[in-house]
């Protein structure tokens, strides 16, 4: 969306920059043709009137194809800047600082209309298990995957993101604690029946959520620290299970 929103203005800016080029060619060519006709010498009379032709013929096309080829690689460089800066690079989730922006955008938001905002902590259990039984490479199969059952289990505009290593987090509008903790569920049922295939070799990993509703007051840091401090006590109380905030 925001990509092909960065496209569209490009595209216009380009389309703008050409109009001008033209405008511009033409007027050139007029003043040229005027100056041809005006009385001056036979020998400038036709190199005015070449260049009337020349200019908007073959030099502003080319300087214009050239420029527009530049700014499209400039424009290809950017989006690519962007996505190294905001992406985690193994899932494709957004990274750990791009949540930490779009959140705060999304609380403040929330918080300026009624609607509540609910957060859950994801993390894996028992992962290292993965990586010493399997291999890292298995690992991070794991993880894409998990990303990915996140993604299918998580409301339409949920905000999905890998904080680091095993952890998650989702970020999406909730009508109260009912509705969170359903979320919750389906994601902790949706990662226990998903099934890796690695190899030919199926390996099953659960996951526990910390969850919490942002309250009046509420910082981003401080919703993440309240569902952080459910999912230690979704670790205590056993694993495969999500815990509601205090
Ligand atoms: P718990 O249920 O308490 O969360 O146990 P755990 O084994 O999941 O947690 P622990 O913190 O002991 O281990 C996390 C492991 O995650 C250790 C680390 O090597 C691994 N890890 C972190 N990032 C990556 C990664 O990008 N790829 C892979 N393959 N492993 C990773
Ligand atoms: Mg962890
Ligand atoms: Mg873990």
């Amino acid at each position: 969306m925001l990509a092909n929103q960065s496209t569209k203005t490009f595209l216009a800016s380009q389309i703008r920059l050409s109009g001008i080029v033209v405008m511009a060619s033409i007027a050139l060519s007029v003043t040229l043709v005027w100056f041809a006709v005006a009385d001056v010498a036979a020998e400038f009379r036709f190199i005015s009137l070449l260049y009337a032709v020349l200019i908007p013929a073959v030099v502003a096309p080319l300087a214009m194809s050239y420029t527009v080829w530049q700014n499209l690689k400039n424009h290809h460089l950017h989006a690519e800047v962007h996505r190294l800066a905001n992406r985690d690079d193994l899932t494709g989730l957004a990274n750990r600082r791009s949540f930490t922006r779009e959140g705060a955008r999304r609380l403040a938001t929330a918080a300026a209309g009624d609607t509540p905002l609910g957060l859950l902590i994801i993390d894996i259990d028992w992962f290292k298990q993965v990586n010493d039984r399997f291999g890292h490479e298995a690992g991070d199969e794991m993880l894409v995957h998990i990303a990915r059952q996140l993604q299918q289990g998580s409301p339409s505009g949920a905000l999905v993101a890998r904080l680091g290593g095993e952890e998650f987090t989702v970020l999406c509008n909730v009508s109260d604690q009912q509705d969170l903790s359903a979320i919750a569920e389906t994601l902790r049922r949706g990662a226990e029946d998903a099934c890796l295939l690695y190899r030919g070799e199926p390996i099953r990993v659960t996951i526990s959520l910390g969850v919490a509703i942002a309250r009046p007051g509420d910082t981003l840091s401080s919703v993440l620290s309240r569902a952080d401090k459910a999912l230690y006590a979704a670790k205590n109380c056993g694993r495969n299970r999500f815990a509601l905030a205090a």
